[in-house]
């Protein structure tokens, strides 16, 4: 009964929401300046009763709003950022619009019931690049937050994800000293030299890495004219893996591989790396609540929750809380990668309005059950907590 009710609050929004989806998906934005996705976004809860806070912590067009009070307290994310020449082609306007649609049909199921706890949405910019929900979550946007929910638009048939991987960002310069490569090359100190032995050495020491390590670089700047010894070289490049620890670990071989190529060839050298995006840890007892509700929905399921191998500012979030992240598909027929042109045609096509509805109806199914069953949050954080003690 109270999915029926619930079911219906969602169809009612639907015009609206494939309205707001196509508009996102028609004004592509990029990391940060997602100054028109966030106002229709904001725009829409004011519309439907909500008092919303904008610029959250110093991020422009971040935003959060609630309904409710007490506990759980459970956050719907929205995602809404494209990308550069391809616009929404990793579906983030069906983002966005799946987490507005649940928070305000949510909003309009719950009024004159009685149920105790929070429900919120969390505009999250910059996941493409600049990982909008690490400064959200510095800053204590998610203290206090339960429980996470958000969707991503996919290919194949819809899943609840798994692991995904960590990474982390390489930047190292090497400094030499220039002089004419024909008349006085005995003058010079090269430093395309010593990143040529850098990449010789890490291919090297990728023998030596476990299973799924991967290790890239480009030359970002390998010198300035052929009859010049290159007294500069600055080198770009990212290590993943599923294993945190482990990658923390190969990160250090990697820096002396550096060291050890500036030494041989006596350049100078300065290596930086970054946390990039941490693997995302999924939650079995709370996926497993979506996963009943999409099959009641009738939606075809992968089994398990199958592991990828990209990365998403989520993953940060989903080591300190629980999160549901289903995978709900736009194209059910075999795999296709997004960051494509196909991709994002679907985003905007019948199938995402399809994509928006049954999200929609499985996570906020999937909350009213958390809010009827406070009890299955401290399962899921207790299996977050062993999980974490395995890495
Ligand atoms: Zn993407
Ligand atoms: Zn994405």
């Amino acid at each position: 009964m109270n999915n029926l009710e619930y079911d219906n609050y969602v169809e009612c929004l639907m015009d609206d929401l494939w309205n707001i989806a196509q508009f996102i998906h028609s004004n592509p934005e990029l990391a940060f300046c997602e100054f028109k996705s966030s106002e229709k976004q904001c725009e829409y809860l004011e519309v439907n009763g909500f008092k919303v806070e904008k610029g959250i912590c110093g991020l422009e067009t971040a935003f959060k709003a609630q309904i409710g009070n007490g506990k759980p307290h459970i956050a719907i994310l929205s995602e809404y950022d494209a990308l550069p020449d391809l616009g929404h082609a990793c579906g983030h306007n069906l983002i966005s619009t799946s987490a507005l649609g649940t928070i305000v049909a949510l909003k309009k199921f719950l009024e004159n019931k009685k149920y105790e706890g929070t429900i919120s949405i969390i505009g999250t910019p910059a996941e493409e690049s600049g990982g909008g929900k690490i400064v959200l979550l510095q800053q204590g946007v998610f203290e206090n937050v339960d429980a996470v929910f958000m969707m991503h638009p996919t290919s194949d048939k819809t899943r609840l994800a798994g692991e995904c991987m960590s990474s982390m960002r390489l930047h190292m310069e090497f400094f030499g000293k220039s002089a004419h490569s024909g008349s006085h090359p005995e003058d010079g100190i090269n430093a395309l030299s010593a990143a040529n032995l850098y990449f010789i050495a890490t291919g090297l020491l990728r023998q030596q890495f476990k299973g799924d390590m991967r290790l890239s670089g480009i030359i970002t700047n390998g010198g300035r004219q052929t009859g010049l010894i290159p007294d500069y070289v600055e080198i770009k490049g990212s290590i993943s893996s599923f294993n945190l620890a482990e990658l923390k670990k190969n990160v250090k071989k990697v820096e002396n591989c550096a060291k050890g190529s500036a030494l041989a060839m006596g350049c100078a050298l300065k290596f930086e790396a970054t946390e990039g995006y941490q693997g995302r840890i999924p939650n079995k007892t709370l996926s497993d609540i979506c996963r009943k509700e999409l099959e009641n929905l009738g939606e075809p399921l992968l089994d398990g929750m199958p592991f990828d191998f990209g990365g998403e500012d989520l993953g940060n979030v989903s080591r300190l809380i629980p999160i549901c992240n289903p995978y709900v598909t736009i194209f059910p027929d075999f795999k296709i990668s997004n960051h494509t042109e196909q991709f994002r045609d679907l985003a905007n096509s019948e199938a995402g309005y399809r994509c928006i509805d049954i999200t929609c109806k499985a996570m906020g199914r999937s909350i009213i059950y958390l809010l009827e069953n406070p009890h299955v949050i401290d399962v899921a954080k207790e299996e977050l907590k062993e999980r974490l003690l395995k890495e």
